[in-house]
């Protein structure tokens, strides 16, 4: 019955392989374990979109909505040109299992775009988000499904989707998706929450190994929302940035970076990053991530920490930024080098939380400060980063396996009070 993974680079399966160990310790019902193992409603969409030069391009599409067994589909939309049925799956099931574990009220979805944004004008994304919201709007809805931004989406992207579904649905609904502009009912503290969930994390895994933050020394790959922000609130914190990459390339300084002329550099300036002029060796995006370091932070995409290179890893705290960016099959080598992981359902899930703030804000019509929000995402974050430390101490299993079972065995909890409608 549970069918190992075959494909390391599948991220499906390798999200499927973790659910299937937590599946096997909770000894969880076989009926239950059928039921979660599959999404519940998968949708392709071809997307006609005229081109600036007139031409017309048929782009496709994709919203995979695993769960919706304690609350409503919550999941980013990624606009990438590797996007594939198989990925969204993957990072709709994260989803279930992160809001879980972070015990918000949502379930879990994710949605793509096969594009690329660098080669699309900005009215080209429009017409892009708008029909894809379209096409999808009577399946999103604050009660049903709400999207967020993810890789190649950002705030300007959630305003075009709240506004179609609003020209659609003949209301301003504001909850249909989080992630939005201040101005159209996002959230204080939405754009850093993801990067300042890492940081809590960072800090949570510090005071358990008894290490400090000054001079702690952290490689971040990725330097778009989750990765520039981390690095700015850890840069300001005390930690020493001391590697960063994008997809151009990383750098190496042992001194630690200046982060917020690195974030003036690509950001205002819009230079390359491995191009900055104030410090650092230049080396490729991969070989940043194996300098030694004592945090780790994987955020840009998926499957960077492989079975083939796991054993280059040198650091004491594994953060995981990005969504699935070790394979099940690198488990067990980060298992066996004693690294402390902060597995990606917790590492990043910072952003999810304050999206469930902007829900709640939005359909209370009442807003909170920022210093409320970030306070609130501190409760979340600790006590999340506790209850799974205590049960991977209890039980003896490895963070991931220990997050993912309190996720896993939340969401069987509310299944068994709901029963299987079958
Ligand atoms: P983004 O598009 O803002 O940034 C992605 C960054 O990764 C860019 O700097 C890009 O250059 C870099 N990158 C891409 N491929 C790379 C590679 N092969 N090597 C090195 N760098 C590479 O995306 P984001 O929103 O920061 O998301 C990053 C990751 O975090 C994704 O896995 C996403 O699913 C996850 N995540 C994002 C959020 C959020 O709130 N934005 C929340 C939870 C999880």
């Amino acid at each position: 019955m549970f069918a190992p993974a075959h494909d390391e680079l599948n991220v499906f399966q390798s999200a499927e392989a973790r659910f299937e160990i937590a599946c096997q310790k909770l000894g969880l019902e076989d009926d239950l374990y059928r039921y979660l193992k599959y999404p519940s409603k998968e949708v392709t969409v071809y997307i006609p979109v005229s081109r600036d030069s007139g031409q017309l391009e048929v782009f496709i599409g994709y919203r995979v909505l695993h769960s919706t067994v304690r609350g409503p589909g919550k999941g980013g939309i990624r606009f990438a040109p590797d996007v594939s049925i198989d990925e969204v799956r993957a990072l709709a099931a994260w989803m279930t299992w992160k809001c879980a574990l972070v015990d918000i009220p949502f379930g879990g979805a994710k949605g793509g775009v096969i594009c690329d944004p660098s080669k699309l004008s900005k009215h080209e994304l429009e017409r892009i988000t708008r029909r894809y919201t379209a096409e999808l709007s009577e399946w999103f809805g604050p009660e049903r499904d709400v999207p967020a931004p993810d890789i190649g989406t950002n705030a300007q992207t959630m305003a075009w989707v709240m506004d179609t579904y609003a020209m659609h649905t003949r209301q301003a609904t504001t909850a249909v998706v989080t992630g939005k502009p201040l101005a159209l009912g996002g959230s204080e503290g939405r754009t850093e929450a993801t990067g300042r969930g890492v940081m809590m994390c960072c800090d949570k895994a510090l005071a358990k190994l008894k290490m400090k933050r000054e001079g702690c020394r952290v490689i971040v790959q990725g330097f778009g929302n989750v990765g520039s922000q981390a690095a700015t609130l850890l840069h300001q914190a005390g930690y020493k940035i001391i590697g960063v990459a994008d997809i151009h390339g990383g750098l190496y300084n042992e001194n630690g970076f200046d982060i917020p002329r690195l974030v003036d550099w690509v950001y205002t300036q819009k230079k390359p990053l491995p191009e900055f002029s104030a410090g650092g060796t230049k080396m490729s995006a991969p070989d940043v991530l194996f300098n030694p370091c004592d945090i780790l932070i994987p955020a840009a995409t998926e499957n960077q920490i492989t079975s083939q290179n796991a054993h280059r890893v040198d650091c004491k705290i594994l953060c995981e930024g990005a969504n699935g960016p070790t394979t099940s099959h690198a488990d067990p080598i980060i298992d066996k080098k004693g690294i402390f992981i902060i597995p990606d359902i917790l590492g990043n899930a910072g952003g999810v939380t304050v999206s469930y703030f902007e829900w709640v804000q939005d359909r209370q019509g009442f807003f909170w400060r920022e210093d409320e929000v970030n306070g609130r995402l501190q409760h979340v974050m600790e006590r999340s980063f506790d209850n799974v430390i205590r049960y991977a101490e209890t039980h003896g299993v490895n963070n991931r396996i220990a997050a993912y079972i309190v996720a896993v065995d939340r969401v069987a909890q509310a299944l068994r009070l709901r029963g299987i409608y079958a």
